[in-house]
């Protein structure tokens, strides 16, 4: 079956055309797709016939809201969908001040193993398709009637792990005749895949790169990251400084405050010793309490914080949304597999 929805007009064009179709069928079933239509019958402008035909040789797989938690704290939703196949994986939309945000996943599962981390717990399963990504935002959008203006790969899964699809799907979605989601609104988030990192700086997008940093010393990034085992944080910091000197883009550097590991002073000195001179900005994250996992949140961010400030730093601590619901990312597969397991 063939997958329309990873299709860019021109290649639905291409598609159409091979079934004897007009040229500007292609951009028609494209703008169908991307408003989030639930089958080929909805597309009104297209012969019944020429539906048929789709219907037979397309898939047709919009993802199913198996869960859905809404937030009585600040509205943010998240959603457990389940995907053709019957993997589930969640997106969440968090609604702030400059726009309705939405985290998606970018593969079911992840293999980077970062030992605070619930998404990685079972490994990875398989990619997504560029379908698949777009399908989180569109869904999203549709099911919850909130227009999306920004979007984070900050879901389950590595980016760069299935950058080629990430890329696929960043085409699609900033598309005038699809979402029409400019660069700027959208982030990536990656553990330090430098090669990932060296393609994104070629290509020049203006997307905002998030580097989940969470030690700036390599022994204790070791511990925690297996990735820093293959991209030593040395080289992880050299690399971010070639993408800013390539893109004019400032780094985004995530950091999970872990209770004893990464939260000491020494640290904060350290990661404004490598910082020195590269505009970035650091995230200070309050660790999610995994179940699986022997860590626990610090109590020393705010000083943290102030430390990396004294070094002239800009560092935030990200504002928790979601917090009753199981808002951070991974928990809510990993909670719909136990009870699967339990059953
Ligand atoms: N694989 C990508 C994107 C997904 S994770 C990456 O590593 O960046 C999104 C962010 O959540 C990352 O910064 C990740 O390190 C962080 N994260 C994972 N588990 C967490 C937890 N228990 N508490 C706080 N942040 C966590």
């Amino acid at each position: 079956m063939t997958d329309l929805k990873s299709q860019t007009p021109e290649e639905l064009t291409k598609t159409l055309k091979a079934m004897g179709e007009p040229a500007f069928r292609g951009k028609q079933v494209f703008t169908w797709l991307h408003k989030g239509v639930g089958s080929f019958d909805e597309m009104t402008n297209l012969s019944k016939a020429l539906r048929e035909k789709l219907a037979g040789t397309c898939a047709f797989t919009p993802p199913k809201a198996v869960r859905k938690q809404v937030s009585k704290l600040d509205g943010t939703i998240k959603y457990l969908w389940e995907l053709a196949d019957g993997n589930c994986i969640e997106s969440v939309l968090m609604q702030y001040h400059h726009g309705n945000t939405v985290c998606i996943s970018s593969q079911v599962g992840c293999r980077m193993g970062c030992a605070f981390c619930a998404s990685t717990i079972a490994g990875k399963v398989r990619d997504l398709t560029p379908g698949e990504l777009l399908d989180q935002v569109i869904f999203t959008q549709k099911d919850s009637g909130l227009p999306i203006s920004n979007i984070v790969l900050m879901g389950i899964g590595e980016p760069m792990d299935n950058l080629d699809n990430v890329l696929k799907f960043l085409e699609l979605v900033n598309h005038p005749d699809g979402l029409n989601i400019g660069m700027r609104h959208i982030s990536l988030s990656t553990c330090g895949v430098i090669p990932g990192i060296e393609r994104l700086a070629e290509l020049g997008l203006q997307l905002t790169l998030s580097v989940s940093l969470h030690a700036p010393d390599g022994e204790t990034r070791s511990k925690i990251m297996p990735v820093n085992r293959a991209y030593p944080v040395e080289d992880l910091f050299a690399a971010c400084r070639r993408y800013f000197e390539r893109t004019g883009r400032r780094i985004s550097f995530e950091y999970a405050m872990i209770d004893g590991v990464n939260d000491h002073d020494w640290q904060a000195d350290l990661i404004a010793e490598k910082v020195r001179g590269m505009p970035g900005h650091v995230n200070l994250i309050p660790l999610n309490d995994v179940v699986e996992s022997p860590f626990k949140p610090s109590k020393r961010t705010a000083a943290f914080q102030k430390r990396l400030e004294t070094h002239g730093l800009t560092a935030t601590v990200r504002r928790s949304l979601g917090g009753d619901i199981d808002a951070s990312c991974g928990q809510l597969r990993r909670k719909a597999m136990e009870e699967q397991k339990g059953e």
